[in-house]
């Protein structure tokens, strides 16, 4: 039997991994976007985000620490993709008028991978009897889920209408 000794905790462990090279890399990627964002009020989002991101970072280190694991990344490939992606189409859409559409859309497909991640790794840490590692996730899958809100505001608001 092929990995019988698997068990749920390391299953959390290796998706703790995976959402702490994702942060790093959206940690990355968000100055960039708020370097290029044309409205002034989304360069600002992107830059409250990036202050989020780095907490939310913090909390991943502190789910390490509360399993006496050391803090380790391991690339997250989805993610790579993702921002790889949106680099490709931003460059496309550069000074245009459809640039904050295009940003604010591939933002929000990152916020969609970290809503699911911080799903699973919240009912896993709960099944787990982790309950504070369960809090610090729900933490940051709540300001995942208000950044997601917010940037549909601001798109259907202002960016989209901009952008037609
Ligand atoms: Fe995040
Ligand atoms: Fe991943
Ligand atoms: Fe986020």
């Amino acid at each position: 039997m092929a990995q019988a000794e698997k068990t749920l905790n390391d299953l959390f462990l290796e998706v703790l991994k995976d959402m702490y090279s994702a942060e790093k890399q959206i940690l990355r990627a968000l100055p960039k976007m708020s370097k290029v964002s044309e409205s002034e009020e989304l360069a600002r989002a992107f830059e409250k985000h990036r202050e989020e991101t780095e907490g939310q970072i913090e909390r991943i280190e502190q789910v390490f620490e509360m399993m006496d694991k050391p803090a380790r990344a391991k690339t997250c490939e989805a993610m790579k993709g993702i921002v790889q992606e949106a680099n490709e189409v931003a460059q496309e859409f550069k000074s245009s008028e459809a640039l904050d559409a295009c940003l604010i859309a591939a933002a929000q497909t990152v916020e969609h991978y970290e809503i699911t991640r911080y799903g699973t790794l919240k009912s896993w840490a709960t099944q787990l009897g982790l309950d504070d590692a369960a809090k610090l996730l729900d933490r940051s899958l709540e300001e995942e889920k208000k950044t997601d809100k917010l940037l549909t505001q601001f798109a259907e608001q202002q960016a989209n209408a901009k952008a037609a």
